[in-house]
């Protein structure tokens, strides 16, 4: 890595925000692996605190009986961009936090006030221990709004429903984006109520990804990081 930067390489922290379908996980992984940092992704914890609490019985709008019980869920997060690993005590549930009942509900979890204090601590936990990619929908604003480098990553309503409706159906037809609208701009809107991800706040740089491969879209962000920090691969 370049040594003439006025930051330290291993202490970079990279915050990535975006709507859903804007390839955010993917690329804020690849940024981590060519940086060799680790990798946060803040929806899966959103997810695990939703998935925690459904199998637990509790009524999502009992808001500071929730709050209460994700204050002591025993998360562990596990930050390794080539594997990153999600724990519940000693239960794996990086499947079960993908299931479109989680997806469902977890706007509901993201806009507890209560809930979103103690995740956003633990994320700046994380943070100040050493280098990271952060991914998410407040990163910019609210987790990391000092980080040397903030990019929004964005593209059209059409290019996020076809990627979503990919990931998910294995393709995208019409029926497929019909179904994934849900999941995609319900959603969004929801979770704008909360968080600023939807433009860019001052200071924080704009990837469209629209037409661009992932490849494409990884060197814009590293592009990003040269201009802002001076470090390299
Ligand atoms: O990114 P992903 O789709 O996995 O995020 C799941 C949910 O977590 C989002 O829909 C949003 O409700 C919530 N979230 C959030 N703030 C973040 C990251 C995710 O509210 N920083």
């Amino acid at each position: 890595m370049s040594s003439h930067s006025a930051y330290s390489a291993s202490d970079l922290v990279v915050a990535i925000d975006g709507p859903s379908g804007s390839g955010k996980s993917s690329v804020a992984k690849r940024v981590a692996r060519a940086l060799e940092l680790r990798y946060l992704d803040t929806g899966a914890m959103y997810r695990a605190v939703t998935w925690w609490l459904l199998d637990q019985g509790i009524e999502l709008s009992d808001t500071d009986r929730a709050a209460d019980l994700a204050r002591h869920m025993p998360l562990r997060m596990g930050l390794d961009p080539r594997r990153p690993t999600i724990h519940v005590g000693d239960v794996d549930v990086a499947v079960q936090i993908r299931e479109s009942r989680i997806s469902a509900a977890v706007s509901a979890v993201a806009t507890n006030l209560a809930i979103r204090a103690e995740l956003v601590a633990q994320q700046q936990a994380i943070a100040a221990e050493r280098g990271v990619v952060i991914e998410g929908r407040d990163i910019t604003t609210v987790v990391a709004p000092d980080a040397p480098v903030r990019v929004l990553l964005t593209a059209t309503e059409q290019a996020r429903l076809a990627r979503r409706a990919s990931e998910l159906h294995g393709e995208s037809t019409a029926s497929a984006v019909e179904a994934t609208k849900d999941e995609v701009l319900r959603r969004d809107s929801d979770d704008s109520t909360v968080a600023r991800f939807l433009d860019a706040a001052e200071g924080v740089d704009v990837v469209d990804s629209s037409h661009m491969t992932l490849d494409e879209t990884v060197r814009a962000v590293l592009e990003l990081v040269e201009k802002r920090t001076g470090i390299t691969p």
